[in-house]
């Protein structure tokens, strides 16, 4: 069920709708929306009386939520929603690109690769310092210490750092140390996990499970909204499929449907959706113009000697080149993508 407000629906009124809400407990979210309130509940285990909240002053209608997914739905909030950041914003209006390399290999390579991209006007920085590998024999990663490693380049450039979390044992080290937290493919479905971001303060890029449906995807993101964390940024990371010409197969037509029932942002990772780096500047070019939010790519200086996944990353070049085109290309679609250094963050 959504409540929503009048357009000149007072503080106390969202008090008392709240109160109702708590009273039969469940669990209120108060939404702010551009012209008027809403406000959802989850908890419901059976239906809960529309006329209720109708007679309430202040409320302009009480809506049956008809998805599984309650919060993440575009029934519950009609506005697409904007995820500000200090440095950008994950949103419909800015093209917002994260890049960096697949793993904090040493401090030498962060520092290079986010002077690089604030050179270039991006002030995203990706990179894992805990690392999902497919064998154990693979590098792992740093771990904490490649977190200390983020934590520097962001207190000592002021670029926005995103990291993946694997566990929660790890998890009050990576809300403190970065931006925005990473859920990566194999842990779309970690309840567990999904559970403690929700209660973090940070927004969480929750990237879609790789044999996952969209339902599937938005259910993950309402366990972290469910928890209060609203700031979910989802990400599109290519999905299995019969084909083996690459990597995975990057599903841009999840886009239109996924911003259709759901209000959040969306952006897209080419690197890990073709797994070859030679698909990536069309893929994005792709991304952008399926109205994606943003994009998710690998660089890094020497992609040959990268640690994990350089078949997929970039040189700095060939990303330098697609930004260009990808900046030509952003207005047309309605985009910005913001160009040079930033005075806030630098
Ligand atoms: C990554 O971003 O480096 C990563 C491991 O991604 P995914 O979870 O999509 O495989
Ligand atoms: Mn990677």
């Amino acid at each position: 069920m959504l409540v929503v407000m009048q357009s000149d629906a007072t503080a106390p009124q969202v008090d008392r709708v709240v109160a109702v809400i708590r009273e039969r407990g469940l669990t209120p979210h108060v939404l702010p929306g551009t012209t008027r309130t809403a406000i959802g509940m989850t908890g419901n285990t059976s239906a809960v009386e529309a006329a209720l909240f109708e007679s309430l002053p202040g409320v302009s209608e009480a809506i049956r939520v008809t998805k599984p997914y309650k919060l993440a739905s575009r029934e519950m909030h009609r506005d697409d929603t904007a995820i500000p950041l200090p440095q950008g914003t994950f949103g419909p209006e800015a093209f917002t690109i994260v890049a960096g390399p697949c793993s904090v290999e040493d401090e030498a390579l962060i520092f290079r690769t986010a002077e690089f991209l604030l050179e270039n006007g991006i002030t995203f920085l990706r990179a894992g310092a805990f690392k999902p590998r497919t064998s154990p024999y693979s590098f792992q990663g740093l771990g904490r210490e490649g977190l200390a490693i983020l934590k520097k380049v962001r207190e000592k450039t002021g670029i926005a750092v995103v990291t993946e979390l694997m566990d929660t044992d790890n998890a009050d080290a990576v809300e403190e140390a970065v931006d925005v937290i990473q859920i990566g493919t194999r842990n779309m479905q970690n309840f567990a996990l999904l559970k403690r971001v929700g209660l973090a303060r940070k927004p969480v890029l929750l990237k879609r499970g790789m044999s996952a449906t969209l339902e599937e995807w938005l259910m993950a993101a309402e366990y972290i909204m469910a928890g209060g964390n609203y700031q979910v940024i989802l990400c599109e990371r290519g999905v299995r499929t019969f084909a083996d010409h690459s990597r995975n197969t990057l599903d841009l037509s999840v886009i239109p449907p996924a911003k259709t029932q759901s209000h959040l942002p969306i952006v897209v990772d080419p690197s890990h959706g073709t797994g070859k780096r030679a698909y990536v500047p069309s893929m994005s070019l792709a991304a952008l113009a399926a109205g994606a939010d943003g994009l998710l790519l690998e660089i890094h200086p020497d992609p040959d000697k990268a640690l994990s996944d350089g078949a997929q990353t970039l040189d700095f070049p060939t990303f330098a080149k697609l930004l260009n085109q990808l900046r030509q290309l952003a207005p047309t679609l309605g985009r910005s993508i913001p160009s040079g250094r930033s005075e806030s963050v630098c």
